[in-house]
């Protein structure tokens, strides 16, 4: 979910949801915790006791955002929960998920991650008849929705919301008797079923059940939608069958290497990407080196396809927080020094392949080229385990506008000036393709292609207007 704005949306999230377990708000904790990478900004868990809600939110990490206090008056054997990634703008509690609102029928809450593309659309209709909204998020006119139907049953009035909106969503409902959980047609984010003895688990991705020891069951199905209560678990698929177009970021970079997503693991898969991006892009050197976190499991592939020995030449410090305070003299690189440091032993008079999973504004990778070669390397070859990036996001991954995207306006020799590197490879998108095979043949890619599974133009374009 994500705030409207007229420059597209920004937001990740993760979504965790379980029923009947006596420990719902204690373990929804411990399965947010397991997936803090898709959300920093801010974390929140509800709970139902059968009869009412309760809601705890905060801005933060899940560690930061609950005490055991705040948990233990989290009451009932249901919870569903939410973190939220942290962008640049619209940082702010009111945005924190779950959202809570009562209607006429009662309590209902929300968690949602992905993005709707009509959403500012649907908000303007809703608001010329006088409706308030509580927040800036697209995740609000889902409650509106389901507020204004003229259905009998929460499942319907469910169906009736996510006929008419567009987009990305994998999502979680809690009312006071039910779990529901849904996933687009499109099936663009992941969204697993788990059981922990005879409780019902629902999460983002599968590491959230490793912590809690629960068992995989099966993905959700792109359009399915679970309503879970004490009468059971119901499957539904209200609607017209459409493309199943995964989001291939999710295997380059954005899920937990531990998880399984779309059927496949996600370590295994960025392995192979680097093994494809070795074969794609040669070059003679002593060493492969990742971008640490994100680029271990590429370079892991790229050293083994290339015979190239693997070593960690850079250290990632894990518990940078969001400011430092800078000395009055400026150090030189001091943002991209907190954070990565390189083990100069290692690089020093070295052929050096770096590897990285994307590049973005191009930014990062220049600021290491400078520290590699800063720590006396002799050669600095960069390769990307994905495609040029060329458009953004619509669909849930934070990704900035064109015009900040290096590789949309420039050329692979430019891009090479930039950062400095001796020389820059990127994985062709058939390499890509051959690399996730395993998971199937059809993935969203708009961010590599620009080729959109919803129609952006005709579904954003009217809302965009409405800011003009
Ligand atoms: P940039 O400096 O903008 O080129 O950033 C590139 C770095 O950001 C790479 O190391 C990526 O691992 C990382 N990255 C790529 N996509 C995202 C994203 N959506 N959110 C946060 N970091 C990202």
């Amino acid at each position: 979910m994500g705030p409207l704005k007229k420059d597209g949306f920004h937001d990740e999230c993760g979504v965790f949801g379980i029923y009947g377990h006596h420990e719902a708000a204690n373990l929804a904790y411990l399965g947010l915790y397991s997936l803090q990478h898709r959300g920093q900004e801010s974390a929140g868990i509800v709970s139902s006791d059968g009869e009412k809600l309760y809601s705890h939110k905060g801005m933060g990490l899940v560690a930061d955002v609950f005490t055991s206090n705040a948990i233990g008056r989290l009451n009932g054997d249901a919870a569903i929960g939410h973190v939220r990634y942290s962008t640049s703008g619209e940082s702010h509690i009111k945005n924190a998920q779950p959202f809570v609102v009562e209607y006429s029928r009662g309590s209902i809450a929300v968690a949602h991650n992905g993005n709707i593309v009509n959403a500012m659309l649907l908000r303007a209709q809703f608001e010329a008849y006088g409706s308030i909204f509580q927040s800036s998020t697209d995740t609000e006119i889902i409650v509106h929705l389901i507020a204004s139907s003229k259905e009998i049953s929460i499942s319907d009035r469910i169906i009736y919301a996510l006929k008419k909106i567009r987009g990305s969503y994998s999502l979680l409902f809690l009312t006071e008797d039910s779990m529901i959980a849904a996933r687009d047609p499109h099936g663009f984010r992941p969204l697993s079923l788990g059981r922990l003895k005879g409780a019902w688990v629902v999460a983002s991705e599968t590491c959230a059940f490793d912590l809690i020891e629960a068992e995989f069951v099966r993905e959700i199905e792109p359009g399915e939608i679970l309503v879970i209560n004490k009468e059971g678990i119901i499957s539904y698929k209200p609607f017209p069958k459409a493309a199943y177009t995964p989001c291939v970021f999710e295997f380059i970079y954005f899920a937990r290497p531990d998880s399984t997503i779309f059927g496949a693991n996600v370590h295994a898969v960025r392995k192979k990407l680097g093994e494809r991006l070795a074969m794609e892009h040669p070059v003679e050197a002593d060493i492969v080196i990742p971008v640490p976190d994100s680029g271990v499991p590429a370079a892991i592939g790229y050293a083994s396809a290339s015979g190239i020995p693997f070593d960690k030449g850079i250290v990632r410090n894990h518990y940078v927080g969001r400011t430092f305070i800078e000395p009055k003299d400026a150090i030189r690189h001091f943002g991209v020094k907190v954070k990565l440091n390189p083990i100069k032993d290692i690089i020093r008079g070295k052929r050096v392949i770096v590897v990285d999973d994307s590049i973005v504004r191009g930014t990062t990778s220049r600021k290491i080229v400078k520290m590699i070669r800063g720590a006396g390397a002799k050669e600095v070859h960069m390769r990307i385990s994905s495609p040029p990036t060329i458009c953004p996001c619509y669909y849930g991954i934070d990704t900035p506008r064109r015009e900040e995207l290096i590789a949309a306006s420039q050329t692979l020799e430019e891009i090479n000036d930039f950062i400095t590197s001796d020389s820059l490879g990127y994985l062709s998108v058939e390499g890509l393709y051959k690399a996730v095979k395993e998971a199937g043949a059809s993935f969203c890619d708009a961010c590599f292609t620009g080729r959109y599974p919803v129609d952006i133009l005709k579904e954003a374009a009217p809302q965009l207007a409405l800011f003009k």
